[in-house]
């Protein structure tokens, strides 16, 4: 997943430490190996291994069947499995094992408030799709340390959900989605980035980490269509109604824009990560800007 939108971020924040990264991609170039070359090969020496690999869920350009669906699914557990397939066979195993999934794994809720220690993982597609994933990334008795990222919606130039939301809202034809009221779990790139780079770096860290920001739990899908509006200077008048989001992007789908979780990044602070972007109004104007 290293030439996605994260991926790239993350390449980048750890060549500038004077990391050396190699990407697993379906596409050939330089520092890259294929999926197979990993299978038949398997891992090249390294310190750590990090999977950023998966199906974008929201493409609005690829209805939700069941053959994008069972694509959303492998590409994350399938990818998964053959990493620490690698790790586990590997003759000098790698010092970090590191996950990136989603906030999905905790039920949507308008009030709920949920630190890594809560329960999930057991109640909609997703949150199944969550539990499986993290479930592929398990190697017993491994001394590599395993680390899982729980990440919010990932907020940055581009990529991601804002890259989708820009034009209208720059046309001032953008808006809260359904009630609006619903929370928006959201991090800024550069701290997803951030808190991979930190779980590989400190050598006792494992478990799992909320990647979302601090102030997120007090953030509503409205907040965040007022605060993207303000930073553009732009209005942000038009609601865009429940059913236009389920007629475009199906009702499976839908739950993660018209639902949402507050999400407390507790083991994320507690293990010393300072969030460069704690803030919504300072994140947004740092990407629009
Ligand atoms: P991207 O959509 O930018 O792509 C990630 C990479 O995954 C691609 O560059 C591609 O690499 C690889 N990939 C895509 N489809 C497949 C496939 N069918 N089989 C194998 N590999 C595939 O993702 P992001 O960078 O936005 O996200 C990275 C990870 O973080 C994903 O797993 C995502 O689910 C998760 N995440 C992202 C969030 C977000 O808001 N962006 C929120 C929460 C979690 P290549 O073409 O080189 O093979």
């Amino acid at each position: 997943g290293g030439t996605g939108f994260v991926g790239r971020a993350l390449t980048q924040l750890l060549r500038s430490r004077g990391h050396e990264v190699t990407h697993v991609s379906r596409q050939g170039g330089k520092d890259r190996i294929s999926w197979e070359e990993l299978s038949q090969s398997g891992l090249p020496l390294c310190d750590a291994v990090v999977n950023l690999a998966g199906e974008n869920v929201l493409n609005p350009f690829r209805r939700w069947s069941d053959a994008f669906c069972r694509e959303v699914i492998s590409s994350r557990v399938e990818t998964t499995k053959t990493l620490a397939k690698a790790i586990a066979d590997a003759e000098q195993p790698p010092r970090a094992w590191v996950l990136v999934t989603g906030v999905g794994y905790y039920r949507p809720s308008p009030t709920a408030e949920y630190t890594e220690d809560s329960p999930g993982g057991d109640f909609d597609f997703f949150s199944r799709l969550v539990s499986s994933w993290e479930a592929a990334a398990l190697i017993p008795g491994s001394p590599a340390r395993g680390v899982v990222v729980r990440s919010g919606v990932v907020l940055g130039r581009d990529g991601g959900a804002i890259s989708q939301m820009l034009w209208p809202f720059r046309l001032g034809l953008g808006g809260p989605l359904g009630s609006g009221l619903q929370p928006f779990p959201w991090i800024h790139i550069r701290d997803l980035a951030g808190i991979v780079c930190h779980a590989l770096e400190s050598e006792c860290l494992q478990g799992v980490l909320n990647g979302v920001s601090p102030s997120s739990p007090a953030t509503s899908n409205g907040t965040f269509a007022q605060e993207l509006a303000a930073a553009l200077g732009r209005p942000a008048l038009l609601p865009v109604p429940a059913w236009a989001v389920r007629a475009i992007f199906g009702a499976e789908r839908a739950v993660m824009l018209l639902e949402g979780q507050r999400v407390v990044p507790k083991h994320t602070l507690e293990s010393g990560y300072h969030f460069i972007f704690p803030d919504l109004s300072g994140a947004l104007k740092d990407i629009v800007a």
